[in-house]
């Protein structure tokens, strides 16, 4: 998972790609990066971490130029290390090109092999590269040609923000995997992974760009080309709406905040029926919280917050030697005792992935009193992994691929657990399996059979 960030004609580029970058943080938090184009040349800063640890006024300062492009990245293939960190930038036979990639292309093991075969020497291990090394191979055409030659032979998902000396390009794959939306600000446009980052800048949400879409923008304007053909199909990741997106995001058109709590008055009325009484709903903070307040309004109970999230935990903790049992989730999590002794609890979570985060939650909320817990998930159960960018474990990890509904119920020690159907998830986001990839949860994998 990652988020990228393009902005075109604002002086300033890089600190409004910084702020960008600031807004998308939820959406990797391992590496960070922003290259800027003075007109001339690309100039670029990478490093290690969060984008408030990686970036000073000092690094920012020296990223001149009215155009730059950023990357947070949350790693799902290749290693974590400097090399792997986006944007990645290079020089070919026509100029530079720097380059972010959101998503994860299923072939470019294959072809990352054949060009090695040929004599291409790859720099980094992340799968994105494999998007360059084509570009500089297209046989000398022109850039948008190049470009369709290179996305015309890989499979899987991606959006891209690009950049030359003089062109800020987007892309998206002709599946519509992971979101990408496009912004206006002054005279000058943005590229955006999630609108929030055009919020927090004072941009106005344009559209989106579309599957299969490239988009130029240079000083002429904004031009667009349909460089792979429409599917009939389109495979949109429902899990960005489940957990993902942040909620005051608008993606694949679409409010994700009113879809979570869409598919939280589902769940109430897929599951209180057989609940019957409890005292209140609440959520596991913070992904949770839409989806808790609709089937709170749904059931027609009171929504109470049962736990507090801490906000503030680094990439590092230390632990002291003492052994604190939980102490992964009690750094996160603490339970509001007043609130919970002696009561009947609806607890909504977005997903079950191992299982193990939410059966020490159970036990901390049982632990402060609760009388009974009765689970409900806001999405169905998660039988297969993703190859397309959400960090899911293998198959063999995730609980419900091969526990039943009952057995998980046990194992996390709730009175009762209850998943939303794929059903009620479709109808939430008024739509079918044509438009959304549901492969986690419906073992369909449109894009590339199993891979
Ligand atoms: P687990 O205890 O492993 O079942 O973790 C469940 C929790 O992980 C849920 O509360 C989700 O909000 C969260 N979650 C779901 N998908 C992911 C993901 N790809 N990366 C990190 N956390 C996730």
């Amino acid at each position: 998972m990652c988020g990228i960030f393009g902005i075109y004609n604002q002086p300033e580029a890089s600190k409004l790609t910084y702020l960008g970058l600031y807004a998308l943080q939820h959406r990797g938090q391992e590496s960070a990066g922003i290259a800027s184009s003075d007109g001339n040349r690309i100039l670029s800063f990478i490093g290690m971490g969060q984008v408030a640890e990686v970036f000073t006024q000092g690094n920012l300062d020296e990223l001149k130029g009215n155009m730059a492009i950023g990357h947070v990245r949350y790693s799902t293939t290749g290693v974590s290390f400097l090399k792997n960190a986006q944007p990645l930038v290079i020089n070919y036979a026509k100029g530079q090109i720097a380059l972010a990639h959101n998503g994860n292309l299923a072939n470019a093991g294959q072809w990352r092999a054949r060009l090695e075969k040929q004599g291409s020497i790859f720099q980094t291990s992340s799968d994105s590269e494999v998007i360059l090394h084509l570009i500089a191979k297209a046989n000398g055409r022109p850039l948008v040609p190049a470009i369709k030659y290179a996305l015309s032979k890989l499979k899987g998902a991606y959006s891209i923000a690009m950049m030359t000396k003089d062109r800020l390009i987007a892309v998206r794959d002709p599946w519509g995997v992971r979101p990408l939306c496009i912004g206006k600000i002054d005279k000058g446009w943005v590229v955006a992974s999630e609108s929030c980052a055009l919020d927090l800048i004072g941009a106005r949400y344009f559209r989106e760009v579309n599957p299969g879409e490239l988009v130029v923008i240079d000083s002429k304007g904004l031009h667009s080309k349909q460089i792979l053909p429409k599917k009939s199909d389109t495979a949109m990741c429902i899990f960005e709406y489940i957990y993902f997106s942040r909620p005051d995001s608008i993606i694949f058109g679409k409010s994700v905040h009113s879809i979570r709590r869409e598919l939280g008055a589902r769940l109430a009325r897929e599951s209180y029926p057989s609940i019957k009484k409890a005292d209140f709903v609440m959520a596991v903070p913070d992904s949770a919280n839409g989806a808790a307040i609709g089937y709170a309004k749904e059931a027609g109970i009171p929504y109470e917050t049962g736990l507090i999230r801490n906000h503030y935990i680094g990439r590092t903790f230390i632990e002291p030697n003492q052994n604190i049992r939980d102490f992964g989730a009690k750094i996160k999590y603490n339970p509001v005792r007043d609130v919970l002794n002696g009561k009947r609890i609806v607890l909504i979570d977005d997903s079950i992935v191992r299982g193990t985060t939410s059966r020490k939650l159970i036990k901390m909320i049982r632990n402060a009193g609760a009388r009974e817990v009765h689970l409900a998930i806001s999405s169905p159960p998660i039988t297969g992994s993703c190859y397309y960018g959400i960090d899911t474990p293998t198959k063999e990890e995730l609980i419900a691929s091969k526990h039943s509904v009952r057995e998980i119920q046990n194992f996390l020690g709730v009175e009762s657990l209850h998943y939303l159907s794929l059903g009620g998830l479709l109808e939430s986001v008024r739509s079918d399996r044509k438009t959304y990839c549901t492969a986690c949860f419906s073992g369909d994998y449109k894009i590339c059979g199993g891979c």
